[in-house]
């Protein structure tokens, strides 16, 4: 595949980040790498495994003459990484993020890019539980989606090259309003996350359960909400305080949704839940026919348990 950007610098490099360097690698889409991380673990860590073609010991040296500048720090931390670097960024370089939420991005990123800067906002939509610079892998936006969010006037030419890129990278792009991917996302990963972390929490309270049956018994369902349950605190404390109002939209037609299958329960209307279950069964379907998902038992996992 032929090359995009001359130089690529990578800001943070946790799963997303070092995901993309394998890619980037496979797809031959970047003539240099440069990352950086603001722990000297990390740094170690990235040198010792040859993650990135340079680590650097600073931002500013990461970003020095880059065509492409990825910020993959948690949302919360975006502005002030983007005021560190804005100073040092070339003209011309594209700036994008992977963050989960947009408009909070946007906002906190925009006002230290200097004139000359094209800001390509993006958040693939791919990831696991895990984190870190030794939890990435090449295939990770494999068929996955890529949504891209430019700011109204952005240059046509960088946003065509960022979407060139993230297709060389596996991903299928797309454009989106920021407002409507946040409200989109807390439907689709902000909210699901909170109700995994919410039924870990009341199986938590449940002390005697928990340290027997809880754990035993977990296959059914209760698992794959402790999977979920397990991704980063610090890059999940940050898409709620970023996508406040969308979340809660999504949690209190949630609610209002609760309390009428509860209610359907208690009045034994067994014709309601057939209904219901009947359509969100259809919704997963269509997630497995859109190449989203495995249509195979247990999403597909090798069983490692007797
Ligand atoms: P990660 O594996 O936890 O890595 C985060 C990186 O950011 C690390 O290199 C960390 O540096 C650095 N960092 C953390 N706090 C920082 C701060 N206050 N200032 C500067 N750097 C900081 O995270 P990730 O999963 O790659 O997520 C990165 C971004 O991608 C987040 O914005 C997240 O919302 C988004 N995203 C995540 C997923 C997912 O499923 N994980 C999916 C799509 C998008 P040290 O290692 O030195 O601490």
């Amino acid at each position: 595949m032929a090359q995009i950007y001359d130089k690529v610098a990578l800001i943070g490099l946790g799963l997303i980040a070092s995901s993309m360097f394998w890619a980037m690698k496979r797809a031959g889409v970047a003539g240099h790498v440069s990352g950086y991380a603001r722990s000297q673990s990390t740094r170690d860590t990235a040198r010792r495994i040859g993650l990135c073609d340079t680590v650097c010991d600073s931002a500013a040296e990461a970003v020095k003459d880059a065509d492409l500048v990825v910020l993959a720090v948690p949302v919360g931390a975006m502005g002030a990484v983007a005021a560190e670097i804005g100073p040092h960024l070339k003209r011309g370089a594209t700036v994008t993020d992977v963050g989960s939420v947009k408009r909070q991005v946007i906002e906190a990123v925009g006002p230290h890019l200097p004139e000359g800067v094209h800001f390509v906002p993006g958040h693939p939509l791919a990831g696991t539980e895990h984190s870190g610079p030794e939890s990435g892998f090449a295939t990770l936006f494999d068929n996955r989606w890529c949504l891209l969010v430019p700011a109204e006037g952005s240059d046509p030419e960088a946003v065509d090259r960022l979407t060139r890129y993230w297709r060389a990278l596996g991903s299928n792009v797309d454009i989106m309003d920021a407002d409507h991917h946040d409200l989109v996302l807390a439907v689709t990963s902000h909210a699901p996350h909170l109700i995994a972390y919410t039924m870990v929490g009341v199986a938590d309270h449940l002390r005697r359960v928990t340290d027997s049956e809880v754990i035993k018994f977990s296959a059914a369902g209760f698992r794959d909400f402790t999977r979920i349950a397990a991704s980063d605190p610090t890059m999940w404390r940050d898409v709620f305080l970023n996508n406040k109002d969308a979340t809660l939209d999504i949690l209190g037609r949630f609610t209002e949704e609760l309390f009428v299958l509860q209610r359907a329960i208690r009045m034994g209307d067994g014709d309601m839940l057939h209904d219901y279950f009947t359509r969100t069964r259809a919704i997963r379907r269509g997630i497995i026919d859109a190449g989203q998902d495995t249509a195979a038992p247990d999403f597909g996992r090798t069983k490692v348990e007797k």
